[in-house]
């Protein structure tokens, strides 16, 4: 199987190689097979990067909202038009299941393309009477943006990130993992197809110090990132000696809180969707599954039967639920945290072990009587790993939820209605469900509190993190000085 793009970044509105970059092999992770050979960014890459940006983001910033709206619009257009051949390449990039990536990955970064096409042109400041004279504020881009990318979302990720950092007049270099090179090179080449400048959105290839070159550029004024707590911390860092913006969305250890007074298969459907999608490669994942006691043993006997059903395979084959892992380094890490999990006493209750369709296939594996001090509920695996404890009353789980430095999401499932906003409102989280989980549309904001991250992607919220306000006094009469 052969994905390899035209060249390895995409640069001032074109396809751009250096074949002097460090060789880049991207593999299909189903079969670890090698799809696509690029390189990472050299300093020449990443200078016409941020070059091409610097140049095309003042008159992109200069045109009428609805203009860019067009643009972006279009985008999210070819982007539906061409969703099999997209969710094709996005599966081999990430191995996730077609059955995934035809719903979730590119739909869902065409929706936010479409979204903020709508919100860019209803974007405006206020006017603040001052007795004869008065202010206005206007709502302006902060120039240009890097994006930096996890694995587990590469296409949503670039999207999300592009979608509102566009839509206000920005223009970004993004840097994918290399991982998952494939999907932002599209999203580049589509986006100058519907009509945006040379330059307004690049992709460059590398690791961490292509990132760490982007963030510390003083022509780059924000930041996003997607990826772990460990990475956000230095990304944030780098950006604060240069007053730069950020938005971090980073790691979690969310709760989903089960009461016994829930639909119980609908709180198992939640916990499997929550911690089996994406073989559990996601970060607002509720790994921690708090039942409460009455119900406890119920909601295993459901869980074991119906996680017993996941279809594992072949993610091309359409009826596949669940593939492999992002890699080999992932695939040790996550096999590494159930041997512990065992070490430290937690009950297996299914799966356990690597999964016999691939190399880097795990089960879908669950544990019950984990503590609240196992390793198990406190770091985060990356991996279809679920955690479930038992709980007696609302304040101890309430507790026991927030007793995390994490706090990107939580749920609650309950059939009192009451009790879960109650309860939610209590829950140190920045995302969060009441009968429901890990659904995060356009519209509604997504991000953390804690160690987990700050600023929201998504919704009108996105738009205070890509723009600046300036302030605009105007007098309207002699200016009265004591001089
Ligand atoms: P990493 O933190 O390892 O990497 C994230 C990105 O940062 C990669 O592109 C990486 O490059 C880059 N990077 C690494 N070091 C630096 C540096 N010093 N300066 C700038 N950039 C750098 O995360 P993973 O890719 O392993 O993704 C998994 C993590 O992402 C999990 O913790 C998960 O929870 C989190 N995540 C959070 C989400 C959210 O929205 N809150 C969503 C999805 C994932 P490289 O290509 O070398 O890895």
């Amino acid at each position: 199987m052969i994905a390899q793009p035209k060249a390895s970044h995409f640069v001032n509105g074109d396809w751009m190689e250096d074949t002097a970059g460090e060789a880049l092999e991207v593999l299909y992770p189903a079969t670890q097979e090698v799809i696509a050979r690029l390189h990472c960014a050299t300093p020449g890459v990443i200078e016409a990067a941020i070059a091409g940006a610097v140049a095309a983001q003042a008159d992109w910033a200069a045109r009428k909202p609805v203009e860019r709206a067009r643009v972006l619009r279009r985008a999210a257009d070819l982007i539906r038009a061409r969703g099999e051949d997209l969710a094709r390449l996005e599966t081999l990039d990430t191995g996730k299941p077609l059955q995934e990536t035809r719903v979730a990955d590119w739909p869902s970064g065409a929706d936010s393309l479409e979204y903020f096409a709508g919100l860019a042109p209803t974007l405006t400041g206020e006017t603040i009477p001052l007795g004869g004279d008065f202010a206005y504020t206007l709502r302006e881009p902060l120039g240009v943006c890097a994006g930096i990318g996890a694995w587990n979302y590469p296409s949503q990720i670039a999207c999300w990130k592009a979608a509102p950092a566009l839509s206000t007049g920005n223009a970004m270099v993004f840097k994918p993992s290399e991982m998952t090179p494939l999907g932002a090179l599209q999203l580049a080449a589509i986006l100058i197809e519907a009509g945006a400048p040379a330059g307004l959105f690049n992709v460059v290839q590398g690791r961490g110090p292509v990132g760490a070159a982007l963030a510390t550029d003083p022509r780059i004024a924000k930041v996003s990132l997607t990826g772990s707590v460990p990475t956000g911390a230095r990304v944030y860092q780098a950006a604060a000696a240069g007053m730069k913006h950020v938005t971090m969305e980073l790691g979690g250890k969310s709760p989903l809180i089960v009461f016994a007074d829930a639909d119980l298969d609908s709180a198992v459907g939640a916990a499997m969707l929550g911690n089996f999608y994406s073989s559990g490669q996601i970060c607002s994942n509720g790994t921690r599954v708090f039942v409460e006691k009455p119900v406890k043993e119920a909601f295993l006997a459901k869980l074991a039967e119906r996680t017993g059903r996941i279809i594992a395979g072949d993610p091309l084959d359409e009826a596949t639920q669940f593939g492999p892992l992002i890699s080999a380094a992932q695939h040790e890490k996550v096999m590494g945290y159930i041997a512990r999990a065992k070490a430290e006493g937690a009950r297996l209750v299914c799966g356990g072990a690597a999964g016999n369709a691939g190399p880097l296939f795990v089960q879908p594996t669950v544990f019950a009587d984990v503590t609240d001090a196992m390793t198990l509920a406190r770091e985060e695996v990356f991996g279809p790993v679920m955690a479930v404890l038992e709980f007696e009353t609302e304040s101890e789980v309430i507790a026991r939820a927030n007793g995390t430095d994490f706090g990107l999401a939580a749920g609650v499932f309950t059939g009192d209605l009451a009790r879960g906003h109650r309860v939610v409102a209590q829950l140190q989280a920045g995302t969060t469900w009441i009968n429901a989980y890990n659904l995060t549309p356009v519209e509604m904001p997504f991000g953390a509190v804690k160690a987990s991250g700050l600023g929201r992607e998504n919704s009108r919220a996105a738009v205070e993190h890509y723009t600046q306000l300036k302030a605009v006094y105007v007098g309207m009469g002699p200016v009265d000085s004591p001089y």
